[in-house]
């Protein structure tokens, strides 16, 4: 038997009943990429949640600024470091790039530090994570954070769900800090992307002098594009994923 059976995908695959036998308490965490998903703006999103009968829904990336900050700490101790977003790198490197396994950063992803900020203000509630791939099904397996996690996918199926209401708590949008514009958009920057990419990268951070010359938090992402890559090839639009953001969120193009 799956010991984790109830975080996967297999088991509530109807977008529509997700919520229905759930906990009186929902609470909705989105991965930055998910404007991405839609043909509306951002917060016409968020809000449709809230009707779809989530008590809260949040953004992952409000976590982002504090993120970036443990990054700095984290580089005071090891200057060369390979970032903890894309669960799929870290398999990369310790299957393929064993050496490599004490560059790997400690930090928890945002996915899980954000669980885990919801969890703490929200002891009682069901938590969800609503992802760009598979690989944080998987992620959360090992941290078990959230109570499930869903792809955009079942998430595009709820926004045109039956409504339900949820009466245990005042409906928010963000009870975290709202995130900073450049938190929002950093999904688009993925200086290291695609397989290819990140294996030929690991490949030259196994030398010593590599690492000397290319200091820094290196935020390695295995899909094209990283996961606005993965997310604008999953929902195809005609505008480019930059520019679909950047109108998601109501930003002059
Ligand atoms: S880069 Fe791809 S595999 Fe990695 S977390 Fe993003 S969508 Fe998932």
């Amino acid at each position: 038997m799956n010991p984790f059976r109830d975080n996967t995908q297999a088991d509530s695959p109807a977008a529509g009943t997700v919520l229905q036998n759930s906990h009186p308490v929902s609470v909705a965490s989105l991965a930055p990429s998910f404007p991405l998903a839609f043909d509306a703006p951002a917060d016409q999103i968020l809000e449709d949640l809230k009707k779809a009968g989530f008590s809260a829904v949040e953004e992952t990336s409000s976590v982002l600024r504090q993120n970036w900050n443990l990054r700095m700490k984290e580089l005071e101790t090891n200057p060369f470091l390979i970032g903890s977003s894309c669960p799929k790198v870290a398999d990369l490197v310790h299957h393929n790039f064993i050496p490599l396994t004490d560059f790997l950063s400690r930090l928890p992803s945002p996915m899980e530090q954000h669980g885990r900020s919801l969890r703490r203000r929200y002891p009682r509630a069901r938590l969800f994570f609503f992802s760009p791939c598979e690989a944080k099904v998987e992620e959360n397996w090992r941290s078990g954070v959230f109570d499930q996690v869903f792809e955009f996918s079942v998430l595009a199926g709820m926004i045109t769900a039956p409504r339900r209401e949820s009466p245990a708590l005042r409906r928010e949008v963000h009870t975290l800090e709202e995130p900073p514009v450049e938190a929002r958009l950093a999904v688009l920057n993925s200086p290291v992307s695609g397989e290819n990419e990140c294996r030929w990268f690991l490949q030259e951070a196994l030398s010593p002098e590599f690492r000397i010359l290319n200091p820094g938090y290196h935020d390695l992402a295995l899909c094209r594009g990283g996961c606005a890559g993965r997310t604008a090839e999953q929902f195809p639009s005609r505008d480019p994923a930059e520019v679909k953001l950047l109108r998601a969120w109501d930003i002059d193009t």
